[in-house]
């Protein structure tokens, strides 16, 4: 529609993972505004605050327009100075840095630092690139950051990705549990609808289980501070307590679940045991712990207080696992009680045990009621946990004991915090262990499929899980990755630890290119910085946390040089010959050692060794005749990325129509481009079979592949592979094909506490305000008065004893790195005694530079929520 010269067009938001629908308005090749569709299902023409400015995101001053090099004397020097460069100079340049590195240390030693923020042809492009054209699983995005513990535990309950559930469940519910969440100020449109269900429906409930009251709090009718940690420990309350009153739906779990634990030998994700381990720890390899169990994980194992046990530090590979009966699963609960649990839990010093206890039992009652629909949601506060896995399973399976879950208004809701951490990370497998829908570099036939798929040689992908994201950095600093590539993602600020970090890729031999749309904090430890298109300056697809599919048109052109990130790939694979790659390759940790030469096949296949790698991934005639340009559905529209590369035929067409066949049959149907695009169309649940959306997975009344006795169809259950899936090992049942499982995991402590010298813990988030690391919305002026900068969250009383008081600074201090921030002790975040919070988005805080860079031992994610830290008035 035109309207005042202003063309609106669909679009979805650049931010959360709720997948807000907007529209769009452009005149004179800008955009010039952007509002709430009233016709997507997802916000009903809502946005929240940040949702209302994706137009401005676009057009900050310092817009990088052109690419960036270090030069000196005319030539790339590491040491040199930014000076603007041709693209084919920049190109050439990373070209011939990545083919150092790939001599010297084959497919181990180049990477990419991915993104849940790719569009999914993106995340495709930059798969196909790595996994196929450089025979390296090194991609990883940062959804490793934010949500893959909630990937694990969806592996290891249901054997498939992905929730159940979708947001019309919150109109249908009435009883909505947030697990860690502050959902008013990091999904609010999907608050708003929250809270209209909770003020229109009387019979609702919301409560909140969290370490400190937030704006979530308001609508709460019970609010539970916990230690935190602590949420391992009230799980098992519940689930004890379902077992006690009698309300487990037996006739589902018989038919449907199997029970499962693994308890004592799984370590901790640590960089270092030297450095970070527990202090029983301290003379123990990386490898093998020893661990001194404190009094609550003693009694919640059933072990004596003090006992010594060995754990294996399984480096993501062994989420040990083994089948129980019911009675076993009952006698692990036992030691859950509701006075142990409420001594271990209680995390406010100003509520009375007794107080605490009642909210436990009030928490309980609810749970149990059997008519009572509910829903759980959680996000960062259970993932980013260094047992983010076990707590993602216990609450599968507190909803699998009730037998409620997929169903309408009741179900277990991980949300997401970027926009396709979902559609593009996950379902598309740009992950170091994933191929697309759910298969798995490790298993030969997953491998075999793809290869197929991707008309290659059999024998061409990399059997080995790559580095994961901390591995990539880890491996960054200690030299063993030496060519890296940050797409879509500002990797130096929004990592743990992070100081570490910029001055590993500062390392002679290092090579760093940063592709973005501004010069992030990450941007400064770049040798090479690449202008991106931004999001409506290309064709593209988001999934979002419900399973929606939604896609986009290109709307106007990018500034000066900018260029898509497809592009960019495209471009640097034209500079690739396939006898670089798909020659023999050293590869560590693989019986022969050795990645086979493909060559020969490929010349058998018609693949000459001086074709490049964007000759055989990206521009064979199968690939060209999927998706022709100028496309009769698309009369007169902007195609950057083809017309940038002086292509006859549209790049993203082409490849979701490619990645699409992975999809089919498979469980993840997804419908065809064009569907997405049709300008009617506000996105799809998958899987889409006979072109109806599904919006119940797990449920025979909604979902084609559910069968009576096959509810859970999720093939990782059916074809387990062995030590290849974080998570998932020879040990996982496999006499299971279509159950869940229900896992008994015990209290852990977490790797370190608080002591005498760093006396708080420190928890870390998202305000309603800026998202993520602030790259975008800090560059946005409203949303930069409305929070300027990151603030210190106090106790007051905890203020008070160090002499601070609101509005003072404060200088923050971890094992790990320190930090200064303006103390606020009044509002937003209400915080009890012990415990400080600060947000990550601010550039000049890097909060992120003083949390611990130990992570969940399975998932490989690290813990943003529980650093030790002291604070001193600056
Ligand atoms: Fe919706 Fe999230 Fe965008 Fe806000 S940031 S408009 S809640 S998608």
């Amino acid at each position: 529609a035109v309207e005042d010269g202003i063309a609106w067009h669909k679009g979805v938001c650049r931010f959360c993972g709720t997948g807000c629908g907007l529209l769009v308005g452009v005149r004179d090749g800008r955009i010039v505004a952007t509002k709430g569709d009233p016709d997507a299902p997802v916000n009903r023409g809502l946005n929240c605050v940040k949702g209302y400015f994706n137009a401005k995101i676009m057009y900050g001053k310092d817009r990088l327009t052109t690419p960036l090099m270090r030069r000196r004397n005319g030539k790339f020097d590491k040491t040199g100075k930014f000076e603007p460069v041709s693209w084919d100079e920049a190109l050439d340049e990373m070209a011939k840095q990545l083919l150092r590195v790939y001599r010297a240390k084959g497919p181990a030693g180049v990477s990419i630092i991915g993104s849940g923020q790719y569009t999914i042809p993106e995340a495709y492009t930059a798969s196909k690139f790595m996994k196929a054209g450089l025979r390296s699983n090194n991609i990883d995005p940062n959804a490793r950051l934010c949500m893959a513990s909630a990937v694990v535990g969806f592996y290891q309950t249901f054997g498939v990705d992905e929730p159940a559930n979708n947001y019309s469940d919150i109109e249908l519910s009435d009883l909505m549990i947030l697990w860690g969440n502050n959902m008013a100020e990091a999904h609010p449109v999907l608050w708003s609808r929250v809270a209209n269900r909770r003020l229109t429906e009387k019979r609702t409930k919301i409560v909140q289980v969290t370490t400190h009251r937030s704006s979530s709090s308001n609508l709460a009718d019970l609010v539970i501070i916990m230690r935190p940690n602590a949420d391992l420990a009230i799980l098992n309350f519940l689930q004890r307590e379902i077992l006690k009153r009698g309300v487990v739906d037996h006739d589902f779990v018989n038919k449907h679940c199997i029970f499962s634990t693994g308890v004592t030998d799984i370590g901790y994700g640590l960089r270092n045991t030297d450095k970070y381990a527990r202090p029983a720890e301290k003379d123990t390899l990386a490898k093998q712990l020893v661990v001194k169990l404190d009094k609550y994980e003693a009694i919640g194992q059933g072990r004596k207080p003090g006992e010594v046990v060995e754990q294996k530090n399984s480096g993501g590979t062994a989420g040990n696992h083994w089948r129980i009966t019911f009675e076993d699963y009952t006698k692990a609960l036992e030691p859950y009680t509701l006075d142990f649990v409420a001594e271990l839990a209680k995390g406010d010093n100003d509520e009375s045990i007794d107080t605490f206890k009642q909210k436990l039992m009030k928490l309980a009652d609810l749970v149990c009621e059997k008519e009572r629909k509910m829903l759980s949601f959680w996000c960062m506060g259970v993932n980013q946990h260094q047992r983010g896995v076990w707590v993602n399973e216990q609450i599968y399976s507190v909803h699998l004991l009730l037998g409620k879950h997929g169903k309408p208004g009741s179900g277990a809701f991980s949300l997401t915090g970027q926009p396709s951490a979902c559609g593009s990370a996950r379902e598309v497998g740009a992950f170091c262990h994933r191929l697309p829908s759910d298969m798995l570099v490790a298993n030969p036939k997953h491998r075999a499929k793809t290869e197929k798929i991707w008309n290659i040689p059999q024998g061409t992908l990399n059997p080995k899980v790559g580095a994961s994201l901390m591995e990539i950095l880890r491996g960054v600093e200690d030299g063993s990755v030496d060519f890296v590539w940050t797409q879509v993602v500002n990797i130096l600020q929004s990592a743990p630890n992070n100081t570490h970090w910029v001055e590993a890729m500062r390392r002679p031999d290092a090579f760093v290119v940063v592709s973005d749309i501004y010069p992030t904090y990450s941007a400064r430890a770049a040798d090479l910085i690449l202008p991106a298109a931004a999001h409506f300056e290309k064709w593209g697809l988001y999934g979002n946390a419900e399973r929606r599919t939604q896609g986009w048109h290109q709307l106007v052109k990018a500034p000066g040089q900018a260029r898509t990130d497809v592009w960019m790939m495209m471009e640097l694979a034209k500079r690739i010959k396939v006898a670089d790659t798909w020659k023999a390759q050293p590869l560590a940790g693989v019986k022969d050692n050795m990645l086979p030469d493909v060559l020969e096949a490929a010349k058998a296949m018609g693949i000459k060794p001086e074709d490049s790698l964007f000759d055989v991934l990206f521009s064979p005639k199968d690939v060209r005749a999927k998706a022709v340009w100028p496309d009769p559905k698309y009369p007169g529209e902007l195609n950057a990325t083809g017309e940038a590369l002086g292509l006859d035929y549209f790049p993203e067409k082409a490849l979701f129509t490619e990645y699409r066949a992975f999809t089919l049959g498979d469980g993840h149907d997804l419908a065809d481009f064009d569907t997405y695009m049709d300008p009617k169309c506000r996105g799809l649940l998958w899987p889409v079979v006979n072109g109806k959306e599904t919006p119940y997975r797990f449920n025979v009344d909604y979902d084609p592949y559910a069968k009576p006795d096959n509810l859970f169809y999720g093939k990782l259950m059916k074809d387990i592979p062995t030590g290849n899936l974080r998570g998932v090992t020879d040990k996982t049942p496999k006499a299971a094909p279509g159950t869940a499982k229900i896992f008994f995991r015990p209290y852990a402590a977490p790797v370190e506490q608080p002591d005498g010298k760093y006396d708080l813990w420190l928890c870390t988030g998202r305000i309603l305000e800026h998202w993520h690391t602030g790259s975008m919305t800090r560059r946005v002026p409203e949303l930069h008065r409305a929070a300027p900068s990151a603030l210190l969250y106090m106790n007051p009383g905890d203020a008070e004893r160090r002499g601070l008081k609101r509005g003072d600074t404060a200088h923050v201090e971890s094992r790990y790195g320190t930090c200064r921030a303006v103390v606020e002790t009044q509002v937003r975040n209400i915080m009890p005694a012990g415990s400080v919070w600060l947000a990550f988005f601010d550039e000049k805080v890097r909060t992120n530079a003083v949390v611990i860079d130990s992570t969940d031992p399975i998932s490989l994610e690290p813990d943003y929520k529980k650093t030790a830290v002291f604070v001193t008035k600056a």
